[in-house]
């Protein structure tokens, strides 16, 4: 299998290329030649960790088997407190995939513990000995799962930029109170796209590259725009399927719908890449906050950037520039052309707008719909008093738009994205309580009324050190980036 740029075809590399390397050099992101076919009946059998070295190896193929296998044996085990793609019952055909049993409890822990892995692996596989430079603009929760997979990863080092106020006060703390010899945190003034727009600024910078390269210094990606962070989260929506045919809620063939609480378009495009593999997705419908840019773009066919930002009980989805669209334009297309002129029009004029066509083939797969502030509380509070389900203010914003999105007679599976011990405030107030200041009064707080129990990770950081507390602006980036040594 090769994967070429999105931006121009003829830029071809292997897998390990196109993770160690994350973006292609014009700008464009790496996608797979063609969708790998799979036995869907033969891979709904498996255990999770099975299930994801078979798709895995599909896309990875310049990866041995032995290692695919080993590395999500060591990845979605116990990290995972064997909760690996665990699908929840809530109501009447409708359920919460889980992803947040992983360490840092999002779901970005999919991709983020297995990543270093497939990075160090691919440095192998090229003879590559460059120290690695890992640079992640986060809106939360990226940072703190990329600082926890590559802590002390040997011949890694990463710098994480998260937008100041932007975060949860436990999102900020998980990530101040990183440990490792290798990583570094810096807060910059504006919000996520001011810092990823300095990250990208950097990766597109020439000269930059040019003089890391002199001390053996290369730049690579952790951001969903690197292949290795979006291949594994194809994995879950298989297993989702596979749950709800063992639970007899469907038979082999039927359909299910999926409702992906949306940002930067990573989580959902990996459900495309499920149902293009030959998985029995229905429809998968886009759930945005109050950055309605993605209902906006696939409602009209316009994508407009230039627009109020708001920040919102959902940070992670707090996101005017949806990165990984680019790659769905290329696979209804098939036009790097036509891409990379898109593209362009996004970078000079903030919006691109395109043909019906292919909108309509969009609308054939994607579905969409947005929620207000008020509705994501109302909705906390509805499936918690209704359900007896606890979710977060991101999982929320997917139960809105998936109740308006039911579909009769076809499973609807809300992907559930965060703990809701991460934003005990605003789960707190949409129950109806007032919240402490304090996000850990908070938390002990949600945990009395409603008798479930915080991760262990998100209560053990209120007894951590703080590491660090450098504020920057977005230009900066550059030169943190120049600050390192061989
Ligand atoms: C990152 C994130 C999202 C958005 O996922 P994308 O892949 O960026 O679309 C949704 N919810 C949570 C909790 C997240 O951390």
């Amino acid at each position: 299998m090769h994967f070429f740029s999105t931006r121009d075809r003829s830029r071809i590399v292997t897998s390990s290329e196109a993770i160690a390397q994350g973006l292609s050099d014009e700008g464009g992101l790496f996608v797979p030649e063609r969708f790998p076919q799979v036995d869907v009946k033969n891979i709904c059998g498996m255990d999770y960790p099975v299930m994801a070295a078979v798709i895995l190896k599909e896309y990875l193929t310049d990866y041995s088997e032995d290692f695919l296998a080993d590395a999500t044996a060591q990845t979605y085990g116990a990290a995972f407190g064997g909760k690996a793609g665990y699908l929840a019952p809530v109501s009447e055909g409708v359920s919460a995939l889980e992803l947040w049993h992983g360490p840092t409890c999002a779901f970005k822990d999919y991709a983020l513990q297995l990543m270093p892995k497939l990075l160090v692996e691919a440095k192998k596989n090229l003879g590559r000995t460059e120290k690695t430079l890992i640079l992640v603009a986060t809106s939360g929760d990226t940072g703190k799962a990329a600082l926890d997979g590559y802590h002390d990863v040997p011949g890694i080092e990463i710098a994480v930029f998260y937008p100041t106020g932007g975060t949860s006060e436990i999102q900020r703390l998980q990530m101040a109170t990183q440990e490792g010899a290798n990583v570094a945190v810096f807060a910059v003034r504006g919000n996520f796209d001011d810092a990823q727009t300095g990250v990208k600024r950097v990766f597109g910078d020439k000269n930059i590259a040019a003089q890391l390269a002199q001390r053996n210094i290369r730049l690579s990606s952790a951001n969903s725009i690197n292949w290795g962070r979006l291949v594994p989260q194809i994995v879950y929506y298989f297993a989702a399927y596979a749950q709800l045919l063992k639970a007899g809620k469907i038979v082999f063939g039927d359909k299910v719908d999926f409702c992906v609480p949306t940002g930067n378009f990573g989580d959902i495009l990996a459900g495309y890449y499920a149902k293009q593999m030959g998985l029995p997705v229905g429809r998968l419908v886009c759930a945005s906050n109050e950055n309605n840019v993605l209902t906006d773009f696939l409602t009209t066919g316009t994508y407009t950037a230039k627009r109020a930002f708001y920040k919102t009980t959902s940070p992670s989805m707090d996101i005017l520039v949806s990165s990984n669209l680019e790659r769905l334009l290329f696979h209804v297309t098939g036009s790097d052309t036509e891409v990379a002129a898109l593209m362009k029009s996004l970078n000079e004029t903030g919006s691109y707008t395109v043909r019906p066509e292919t909108l309509a083939v969009i609308q054939e797969s994607f579905g969409c719909g947005w929620s207000s502030e008020e509705q994501v509380a109302g909705e906390i509070r509805a499936r918690y008093e209704q359900d007896g389900y606890l979710c977060d203010t991101h999982t929320a914003v997917a139960f809105h738009v998936a109740e308006q999105q039911k579909r009769e007679g076809v499973p609807m599976v809300v992907l559930s994205t965060a703990s809701p011990f991460k934003f005990p405030r605003s789960v707190l107030e949409a129950l109806g309580h007032t919240a402490p200041e304090n996000d850990f009064a908070a938390m002990q707080e949600l945990e009395t009324i409603t008798g479930h129990t915080a991760p262990a990770g998100l209560a053990a950081l209120r007894q951590k050190k703080e590491r660090f507390d450098a504020v920057i602006d977005p230009m900066q980036i550059a030169e943190v980036a120049l600050g390192y040594q061989a």
